[in-house]
């Protein structure tokens, strides 16, 4: 090791930064969980944030995983995720912009990443968000290299208070420039009747705020939206069973609809 090199982040008997499931479904649905986990290299300790607050949203996005992977198996779709929390470095965030490292998150300082050097910065970029999302790219060049039918479904679960506000949708999709997938998937949503679905609310994406879909599904010209689930409506199994299994439900009956040359 050089001198000036910084020893690596992740020990060698830490997990990698993502895992992958289904990589030859047959799903044209390539499933993303960029806040899957909430995991923090040993090397960083807690970020010095207590232990109560890391099991919260402001880590992770509760029961997307669980949620995400029933899905990936009853589509038969595969499904990428993210091992380490967001308060190391948000996936899907921009490198460099205030969020990606966050000193706070809705109200809790997170001291270790306050005055980070740009070498620290490069450290967990290079080491989580690059492999990641070189993975994401690897199996969506490979699809459309197959002339693979391929959608983007970001999976992502939102908090049901945040910052004392009550939030009342179940679920809600989140988009910017793609109208087909976005339509269809509220148009459905609505169809189940018991249902307070957000038209991109909670969250809209925009190309400051989010990286996944406007990187891997608007610049390739994919389609694609993302789903925001309630965290207490799938905080247990069951909930994320019984989640997993409309959405699949729903997502199958959208695919038989859209004509096959859309998909291409
Ligand atoms: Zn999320």
């Amino acid at each position: 090791m050089n001198r000036n090199e910084q020893p690596r982040l992740l020990a060698a008997d830490e997990p990698p930064p993502f895992t992958i499931e289904r990589e030859r479904g047959r799903s044209p649905f390539v499933l993303i969980c960029d806040h899957a986990g909430r995991r923090i290299p040993r090397r960083l300790g807690t970020l010095g944030v207590a232990d109560d607050e890391l099991q919260r949203h402001i880590a992770w996005d509760i029961g997307a995983r669980g949620t995400a992977a029933h899905m990936a198996d009853l589509l038969d779709a595969v499904l990428i995720a993210q091992t380490y929390s967001r308060l190391v470095i948000d996936c899907n965030r921009p490198p460099g912009v205030a969020s990606s490292i966050p000193v706070i998150s809705e109200a809790t300082a997170i001291p270790r990443n306050e005055n980070i050097s740009q070498q620290e910065r490069e450290r967990r970029r290079r080491e989580i968000f690059d492999p990641y999302h070189g993975r994401i790219d690897a199996v969506i060049d490979a699809r459309v290299q197959a002339k693979r039918p391929t959608m983007l479904l970001a999976m992502h679960s939102f908090t049901p208070v945040y910052a004392g506000v009550a939030r009342p949708w179940h679920i809600g999709t989140l988009y910017h420039r793609d109208t087909i997938l976005p339509r269809l998937l509220l148009r459905h949503l609505r169809a189940e009747g018991d249902l307070v679905v957000g038209d991109n609310e909670p969250y809209a994406v925009s190309d400051l705020t989010d990286y996944t879909i406007p990187v891997h599904a608007e610049a390739r010209g994919l389609i694609s939206t993302g789903i925001e689930i309630r965290q207490d409506l799938i905080a247990d199994q069951s909930g994320q069973r019984q989640w997993a299994e409309r959405l699949a439900r729903i997502l199958g009956e959208i695919e038989a609809e859209l004509k096959p040359e859309r998909l291409a």
